[in-house]
């Protein structure tokens, strides 16, 4: 796919979200003070030396049609199968390990919010093959970005919401208007120790709708952006919240997705 061509129906009244923080000044002051290194080894060179960019491959063609999980059987996922998701698809571009796992992991622990841009050039081919490949580019119905949540006592530590910034850079990337839509209104435990039955119940009732929150236009299609898709449970709760306060189609799309081996297995 070329990779300059937008793809999508993009209505004029519709801009990004303009509340979305950008780049500071600072940050761009420390690259030339402390150059970049790679993200994963370490190596002299901005964000991933050569040998780790080449080391990261797309997510896996042969998926479960719904969830996204890489599988040789597209109708029968370990994942998905008996539960109840929210959202109609879910896609991610690349698997949740190597120097993609460095890369996540230096956008949320190390301040480096310029990282979500880099990311976003990355993976913005494979985005926009899954966003087709999920029919969003089969109408002229226009598709709207938005992001998971942070509570506010997160964001205060951590200065930015990464799912927000990795939003807003696919936003600018493929030309989609953004918007802000949900608000986490509590913290919660961090979910990577819990299994599927464990996050659904320490989510509940922590995201709701911000009460500003409109209808995106003529558009009746959600994309929610996240950095990594883990079980499920972060998505489809944002989802279920979206479906039943605006009425709207809600896909899920994320830089990364872990893979469990076997069904029992933890992250
Ligand atoms: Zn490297
Ligand atoms: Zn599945």
């Amino acid at each position: 796919m070329d990779d300059g061509k937008l793809i999508f129906p993009v209505p004029e009244a519709q801009k990004p979200d303009a509340r979305m923080p950008e780049p500071g000044i600072l940050d761009n002051l420390l690259s030339v003070v402390f150059p970049l290194r790679c993200v994963h080894c370490g190596g002299g060179c901005n964000w991933l030396c050569v040998d780790c960019h080449a080391a990261i491959k797309p997510i896996a063609p042969e998926h479960c049609h719904w969830c996204g999980r890489p599988s040789a059987n597209a109708d029968s996922c370990p994942e998905c199968r008996g539960r109840e998701l929210h959202f109609s698809k879910a896609r991610a571009a690349f698997g949740f390990n190597g120097p993609v796992r460095s890369l996540v992991h230096r956008l949320k622990y190390s301040g480096q919010r310029r990282l979500a841009a880099f990311m976003v050039e990355l993976a913005c081919n494979q985005a926009q093959l899954s966003m087709a490949e999920v029919g969003l580019t089969d109408s002229n119905k226009a598709v709207t970005l938005t992001y998971v949540p942070m509570h506010r006592s997160k964001r205060l530590v951590r200065g930015y919401n990464q799912a927000g910034l990795l939003a807003k850079a696919l936003s600018r990337r493929l030309n989609l208007p953004l918007q802000t839509l949900l608000c986490k209104e509590h913290p919660t435990f961090a979910q990577n120790r819990l299994g599927f039955d464990e996050r659904r119940g320490n989510l509940k009732g922590s995201i709701t709708l911000l009460r500003a929150a409109r209808r995106p236009g003529a558009a009746n299609r959600l994309v929610l952006v996240d950095d990594v898709y883990t079980t499920g449970s972060t998505a489809s709760e944002c989802a279920r919240v979206l479906k039943e306060g605006l009425g709207v189609d809600v896909q899920v799309w994320t830089f990364a997705r872990a893979v469990r081996r076997q069904s029992w297995q933890r992250f």
